[in-house]
């Protein structure tokens, strides 16, 4: 066994941690540990923990036993996809939304590894059932303006965590959509309807693939749910949603 390695990245970590000491992400105090919060910030996001609607993803009130539990909204009004999970829920001005906002418009990527293993324990139960990570594509004009899409930023972190594969190109927006921050939850629908494909020569690599579909925040869930309607027109035999936090309130409220 060659021991000089794992003493010379020792070695290498500690003085990176000399010229650039561990902080936390979102207030910067000291840390022992890189990619990490503090106490205090950690404690401050609301972690969406059982018991929750197996379907959508939503924190429920109670739980009743063993099984999956299946909420009043999704019963009323079942999603295309099969299971949703999110690590938080989204606050307006929170330590998991302050973080998204620097990933996706500061051009700040510190917190991906964070991020990573946050999904990964969130969607612990969807991992072992799925071929493939597809992150929710931006169009062409928006990737270019932006220079990356985080959610494919997301997808590659998670698959070097998880060992499962990610891949761009099974989905692509195929229209740009006005903003879908001031939209209502209709109004989004209508806005998305037919705005993702799986491209032509995508189909074989989707034919009767298990998907899990990635993104970094679920509004009203009708980004996620055109994504999903697109994959199984081109072919996927299922479609799971995971992303980093979802605002549980519009389209899909706790009964
Ligand atoms: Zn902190």
């Amino acid at each position: 066994m060659n021991l000089a390695a794992p003493i010379l990245k020792g070695i290498g970590r500690f003085a990176a941690d000399l010229l650039v000491p561990p902080v936390c992400l979102a207030c910067q105090v000291r840390l022992d540990s890189r990619d990490a919060l503090c106490g205090a910030c950690w404690m401050s996001i609301s972690f969406i923990r059982r018991p929750l609607c197996d379907r959508l993803g939503i924190p429920l009130p109670f739980g009743t036993g063993d099984g999956p539990l299946v909420s009043a909204a999704a019963s009323a009004d079942p999603p295309f996809w099969g299971r949703a999970r999110a690590v938080a829920i989204y606050e307006t001005g929170g330590v998991m939304s302050r973080l998204i906002h620097a990933m996706k418009y500061a051009d700040r990527h510190d917190a991906r590894r964070l991020f990573a293993r946050l999904l990964a324990d969130a969607g612990h139960e969807l991992l072992p059932d799925c071929d493939v990570i597809v992150p929710v594509p931006l169009t062409y004009r928006r990737l270019v303006r932006r220079q990356f899409n985080q959610s494919a930023l997301l997808a590659r972190e998670l698959s070097l965590l998880s060992g499962i594969p990610w891949a761009s190109h099974l989905l692509v927006k195929a229209r740009d959509t006005p903003p879908q921050v001031s939209l209502s939850g209709n109004a989004r629908r209508e806005n998305l309807r037919g705005a993702f494909e799986v491209p032509e020569g995508a189909r074989p690599a989707v034919a009767d693939r298990r998907i899990l579909l990635l993104d970094d925040v679920v509004t009203t869930g009708a980004t996620a749910e055109a994504a999903t309607r697109a994959l199984l027109r081109g072919g996927a035999r299922a479609v799971d949603v995971l992303t980093l936090a979802r605002v549980t309130t519009p389209t899909h409220a706790l009964p």
